[in-house]
């Protein structure tokens, strides 16, 4: 049975269109089940209808013109009920009504099991035979089994259909609309450029070359391909790297020219192995060489050189999939955009962002959002690899796509676009002036930030300092661990840019979403596995280079505060802070003048909300995690699409978890504040102040808008708010409650509907 299913399953998976993935399960299921008849009736929800859409054994005149109304015959009852009928004799039964068009009328047993996709119904599947025999239990489970794996198959090839229709006839004025997550607010017009995951040189084979001229030719047309994308990407990375950091990029190009590089693999491919296995030798014997040198920096160059590889791989594999430049209007569209392929795109001309996988509390969601860029995650239908080059439209509010737009919609969209432009200049214009309630309290707003172009001076002024520096994205750009001089340089900027104002920089905050390419290790649940804390305490060397750095780039400004990611208990914070104790020592004897930082613990998993005075009595401050504590709290993976709709920040058990942290921090005596993306959200923003959180902080994107919130509701009203929507049951009338407020205050116009 299994097999049966496993085959099915994998055939439909690869059909062009909705059409042919039906015409493959009702043959193949009548085949199986050894049945008369096996048909599939398609639902089209707008107009509550079941059309006849594959059939073998009613007669194939019916097919695409004989309907049902949900509700009518048995095959409407089925989608009505949403659960499976099994008759003995079918036409018994006071639902049944004879479709005289299909002939019918011969067959007695009937079984229909509905097709169900993420609570959509897509259709109903069934089965006859003329015997008066009710199907066995075999034949139903078999049936609601295979109903449920190929509802996604159905679904994706259903969206795949629509796509190729759209595609013939592009003047249709038919908007293919496809439904995604809200990753990062706004809404973007322009040209999708599809990205790829870089190709692995261990994979490659070896393979005799028939045409060795050929290969080496590709293979040195390959090399200066990456040579010219390796000083592009130095160019472009201009404003996240320092000088001296994209003097690296020199250093490749070098490597690449030389001759134990290209001569070698030249010589191999002689030898009658294809480019890509002679590469892969090349590559592995000198890395070879480099592992074992004694010094650690040439050690290094190891992983470099293994990156090199790599590149040369890609545009060996498929020279045509590699782009050569960007679109004027960037929309970077892929099955999983890392954060290192959203550094590539030059800041000008990425407008937005589609991806595939992944959901709006992603990490690239949230760097995109901290860039302001429009983005869209866990497009599921998404058909990535036809997307090249179409116009689409991204709609980061609703967390859906257009794919060629009718010009009724791009207009509309445009007119958005424009509406938003003229906003946010508008909020730009009083970001610097502090945000103050109408009741004369003043609010400390910091922002997020992890990479160098955050630090623009006209952000840098609004803000009331660093809430939360991530350092790991400078972790995960590079091609492995940054040098304690390299770290020491990218922290002064930083701290000199926002002093005398604190800046919170967080230690390594790695695993779980944030994989490093060079420091790579499988887990079955890496969410709950090694990541954050855990890491840098198993390896101190890491964690002591770090604080080195980070202790170093703060003397003479003393605005350095340090922040410990995923704490779950006391012993990680008390062995943390020996260790940053150890390190401000040796610095000390060294003879750096340093101010001792204060230390804050981030509350981000249960275990610390129930810890939290316990947290706050060992260090300075308290910062709540939210993005993490909701999805500890509600078990809801924040990169999981299927389970997006469930992640909710005003979840009364988050909000009792918040306040419960409020209670702990005031008792341990320490002031706490959030820096996860709730804060970002104008209703829970309001809602948060009047828990009695002392501050905020927020990407600078929206910076602005959460000052302005600020500024239009009275810290009273926040405290009254609070104490009521705490009284509420559920999040739908919390959020109601909240946006009313907000409304109340001529702050509506700042509501973003798709930021939950
Ligand atoms: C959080 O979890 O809320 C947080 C701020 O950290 P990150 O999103 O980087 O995991
Ligand atoms: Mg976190």
């Amino acid at each position: 049975m299994l097999d049966v299913l496993r085959r099915i399953v994998q055939e439909v998976s690869t059909a062009r269109d909705l059409d042919e993935a039906l015409r493959i399960i009702v043959n193949r299921v009548r085949e199986a089940l050894g049945v008369d008849v096996c048909s599939v009736y398609q639902a089209l929800p707008d107009q509550s209808r079941l059309v006849l859409k594959a059939s073998v054994g009613l007669n194939p005149q019916a097919v695409g013109k004989v309907s049902l109304a949900f509700g009518e015959g048995l095959v409407g009852l089925v989608a009505q009920r949403a659960e499976p009928i099994n008759l003995e004799r079918a036409p018994e039964h006071p639902g049944f009504r004879l479709l005289p068009e299909t002939d019918e009328e011969d067959y007695q047993a009937f079984l229909g099991v509905p097709i169900i996709h993420q609570r959509r119904l897509l259709g109903v599947l069934v089965v006859q035979n003329r015997a008066a025999q009710r199907f066995n239990e075999d034949h139903l489970s078999l049936l609601v089994t295979l109903a449920a794996q190929l509802a996604g198959a159905i679904s994706h090839a259903e969206a795949a259909g629509q796509f190729a229709e759209v595609e013939a006839a592009p003047q249709s004025g038919i908007d293919l609309r496809m439904e995604g997550v809200a990753g990062a607010p706004g809404v973007a017009v322009g040209s999708a450029a599809v990205v790829f995951p870089a190709a692995r040189l261990d994979s490659v084979p070896d393979r005799v070359s028939t045409l060795p001229e050929v290969e080496i030719q590709m293979f040195r047309d390959a090399v200066v391909q990456v040579q010219e994308e390796l000083m592009e990407i130095k160019r472009r990375m201009t404003d996240v790297l320092p000088a001296e950091e994209r003097a690296l990029f020199d250093a490749y190009v070098m490597m690449l020219n030389s001759e134990t590089l290209v001569e070698a693999t030249i010589e191999r491919i002689r030898a009658g192995n294809w480019a890509p296995g002679a590469l892969r030798e090349t590559i592995h014997e000198n890395a070879r060489v480099f592992e074992q040198m004694e010094d650690p920096y040439l050690r290094e160059r190891a992983s470099d050189l293994r990156d090199l590889g790599e590149r040369i791989l890609a545009r060996l594999q498929s020279s045509q999939e590699r782009r050569t430049g960007w679109p004027q209007r960037t929309i970077l569209v892929g099955e999983e955009i890392s954060a290192t392929q959203l550094a590539e795109v030059p800041r000008e001309a990425l407008v937005g962002v589609v991806s595939a996988t992944g959901t709006g509390s992603s990490h690239v969601a949230i760097l995109a959002r901290a860039m302001g860029i429009p983005t869209v995650m866990g497009v599921t239908d998404l058909p990535v690899e036809r997307m090249e080059g179409r116009e689409v439209i991204v709609d980061g509010y609703q967390g859906r796509i257009y794919l060629q737009p009718s010009e009724r919609v791009r207009e509309e969209y445009l007119r958005l676009y424009e509406e938003e432009q003229r906003l946010g200049a508008e909020l730009r214009e009083h970001a610097a002036e502090p945000a103050v309630t109408p009741d004369g309290e003043r609010i400390p707003v910091l922002v997020n930030g992890g990479l160098i172009a955050d630090l623009k001076p006209s952000y840098i002024e609004g803000a009331d300092g660093v809430g939360l520096y991530r350092t790991e994205i400078p972790f995960m750009i590079r091609e492995r661990f940054p040098a304690e001089e390299e770290q020491f340089e990218l922290y002064r900027q930083v701290l000199e840019a926002f002093a005398p104002r604190p800046v919170t920089l967080r230690t390594l905050d790695v695993g779980g979403d944030k994989p490093l390419p060079y420091f790579r290790f499988e887990e079955d649940n890496p969410f709950l596995g090694w990541r954050g804390i855990r890491i840098t305490l198993d390896h101190p060397e890491i964690f002591l280079t770090q604080i080195r750095a980070m202790l170093r780039a703060s003397e003479g400004l003393d605005n350095l505060q340090i922040l410990l990611p995923m704490v779950t208990s006391t012993g990680e914070v008390e062995e943390s802070c020996r260790l940053i104790e150890q390190a401000w020592q040796e610095l000390s004897d060294e003879g750096c003048r340093l101010v001792y930082p204060r230390v804050g613990v981030m509350v981000e998993v249960p275990a610390a909300v129930y810890l939290t005075p316990a947290l706050a009595r060992r260090v300075d401050f308290i910062s709540v995690g939210t993005n993490d504590l909701i999805q500890y709290l509600l078990a809801v993976d924040r990169n999981n699409a299927h389970v997006a709709d469930l992640y909710d920040s005003l979840h009364p058990a988050v909000l009792q978890a918040l306040v419960q942290i409020v209670d702990g921090a005031r008792h341990g005596g320490k002031p706490v504040s959030v820096c996860g993306e709730m804060a970002a959200i104008p209703e829970a923003a309001i809602l948060l102040l009047g828990m009695g959180y002392d501050s905020l902080s927020v990407s600078v994107a929206a910076l602005p808008r959460i000052k302005q919130v600020i500024r239009g509701m009275p810290m009273e009203e926040c405290r009254a708010l609070a104490r009521e929507v705490l009284g509420l049951e559920s999040s739908d009338e919390i959020r109601a409650r909240l946006r009313q407020a907000l409304i109340d205050h001529d702050l509506g116009g700042l509501i973003r509907p798709g930021l939950h």
